[in-house]
């Protein structure tokens, strides 16, 4: 039961330890055979034609996962156009009809969870326990935003209280054709979440997933069709930057809901800013340098848990994860000591693999990025450890090991460095306030951690910040739908909480009806 009254179940999860659990979903992820999805535009249920190229799997850089055509900028057009077209008939569905049909994707996720989860581990190199709460996280947010449609929207509206002889009705309707654009490290959830709750608002959608990982998306949107979602309301234009840059300068545009980098989404604003006709409301979800204080009283071996957890679970590709870890001096060579123990046991190698903690980095672009950073980090002597990457069979995959670097100052780490580095300062007994400052003057807002057995520190903490979402002596990620709602402020974001209570507003116009009876 959440905030508002609403009641609903989460997604339940798999104990890995059960050998009969396990064993069955194992022989399902392993028979899958991925390179049968042959991903294209998906416009009014149609596929595009074009030429096909190769998705290959990060894991090993050769195995081949599945196909896409991508979508051009005449492509991205016609899916605008058909959305334009699509809009008027689901608007004027029920909300029930819209919330039921959320709700049947929900059961087809979790029905398809072993086949995602093979999907996710070879287009996207994600390891089981992470692409498990991947599946979890999308069944809830759908879930979620049914419920939480049928207790926000009423058919008809809501007649208010006013003077006699005027009737006053208020209600929400979709906004129009809501472009959705999401990055390649949740190409199920992130993909799946914006897109459900700009649909069970009433509004048609035009959805570009990232370029890394349109198998995932395109079967995402066949599922949302087989579960409802009417053909003309929903179409997928898989592509890169350039479509997504075609999405955002057609008219038709009523709203963008983005999740990405800070530079793509300033691009955005901008390209919205200089367009003739309405002004478009833009939901940017973006990154973060996301900090973890650590004093003298926390308890060490959480610590150690949960900074390894938050730095380099995923690789490191996950915009909530540590970034910057803050150790207080008279703690911190006994904790450091302790984090690099923990890292050194980290296992890299095949996602699909229980055994396995870090999957690749998603591409050849990315791990380039990291290398680079690291090798500067070297040449200026600050690297304090650095994982081993797998060999034999995997050793052309994009593997990034993880990795520990010792900084003097905090500033010296100007950008969010997207992957399993984790920076470490220490400070002083005293400075508290210096540290919040310095984190507070990175402009970012998405997670921030503490570790402190302190109550007043925690306060102080919790106070001082405005970030998004704030983690107490446990780790920074993961954050459930409708449990912590998520998103950042500042660099971070425009604001709204993803799986949170005010979500779906953001895609609703709102209306005020006033009749002189
Ligand atoms: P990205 O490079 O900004 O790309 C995000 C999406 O924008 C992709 O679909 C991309 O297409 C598209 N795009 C690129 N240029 C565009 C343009 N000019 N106009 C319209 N769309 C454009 O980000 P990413 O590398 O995929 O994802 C990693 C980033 O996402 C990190 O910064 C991470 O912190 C952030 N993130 C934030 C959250 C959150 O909830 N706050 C969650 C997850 C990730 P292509 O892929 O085809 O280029």
């Amino acid at each position: 039961r959440d905030l508002y009254g609403t009641t609903r179940r989460n997604s339940r999860g798999v104990e890995f330890g059960v050998a009969a659990d396990r064993d069955l979903m194992l022989k399902e992820v392993w028979s899958f055979r991925a390179d049968e999805i042959a991903a294209a535009p998906i416009v009014d249920g149609r596929h595009v034609a074009g030429d096909a190229r190769p998705v290959v799997s990060p894991v090993d850089g050769k195995t081949r996962v599945g196909s896409v055509v991508e979508a051009d900028a005449a492509t991205a057009i016609r899916a605008m156009e058909a959305a334009r077209r699509g809009f008027p008939a689901w608007s004027a569905t029920p909300v029930e009809t819209r919330a039921a049909a959320l709700e049947r994707a929900a059961d087809l996720i979790e029905g398809n969870r072993d086949r995602y989860l093979a999907l996710l581990a070879r287009e996207a190199g994600k390891t089981l326990a992470d692409g498990l709460a991947e599946v979890r996280e999308a069944a809830d947010f759908c879930r979620f935003y049914a419920a939480e449609a049928r207790r926000v929207f009423r058919d008809g509206g809501t007649v208010l209280a006013g003077p006699t002889g005027e009737e006053n009705r208020f209600r929400h309707r979709g906004r129009g054709v809501i472009v959705t654009i999401s990055p390649w490290n949740f190409p199920l959830a992130i993909f799946l979440g914006q897109t459900a709750a700009a649909l069970v608002a009433g509004n048609a959608v035009v959805a570009k997933p990232a370029e890394q990982t349109p198998l995932v998306a395109h079967e995402t949107v066949r599922l949302l069709h087989a579960a409802g979602i009417p053909e003309e309301a929903l179409h997928l234009v898989p592509g890169d930057g350039r479509v997504g840059a075609a999405l955002v300068a057609h008219p038709a545009v009523a709203g963008i809901a983005f999740t990405g980098s800070t530079e793509v989404a300033r691009i955005i604003n901008r390209t919205l800013a200089d367009k003739p006709g309405p002004i478009v409301p833009l939901i940017a979800e973006t990154g973060g340098i996301n900090a973890m204080i650590v004093d003298a009283t926390a308890l060490p071996e959480q610590v150690t848990d949960d900074v390894v957890m938050s730095a380099f679970r995923s690789a490191g590709q996950r915009c909530s994860a540590l970034r910057l870890l803050y150790l207080q001096e008279d703690v911190a060579p006994r904790m450091l000591e302790m984090i690099e123990g923990a890292a050194r046991e980290m296992r890299l190698g095949d996602p699909s693999d229980p055994a396995v903690d870090i999957g690749p980095v998603i591409d050849s672009e990315a791990k380039d990025r990291l290398d680079a950073h690291v090798a500067r980090e070297k040449a200026a002597g600050r690297v304090a450890f650095e994982g081993t990457l797998p060999a034999g069979a995997y050793a052309a995959g994009t593997w990034v090991a993880p990795t520990i670097v010792r900084l003097a100052r905090a500033e010296d780490l100007t950008q969010e460095v997207f992957g399993p580095v984790l920076h470490v300062v220490t400070w002083k007994a005293g400075d508290l306030d210096r540290v919040l400052d310095g984190i507070g003057a990175t402009g970012y807002g998405l997670t921030l951690g503490v570790h402190s057995r302190i109550d007043a520190t925690i306060a102080r903490v919790c106070e001082r910040l405005p970030t998004g979402n704030i983690y107490v002596n446990r780790n920074m990620i993961g954050a459930v739908v409708g449990v912590q709602p998520f998103g950042g402020s500042g660099l971070s974001g425009t604001g709204p909480k993803a799986g949170g209570p005010d979500y779906l507003l953001r895609f609703a116009l709102e209306q005020a009806i006033s009749t002189n009876t």
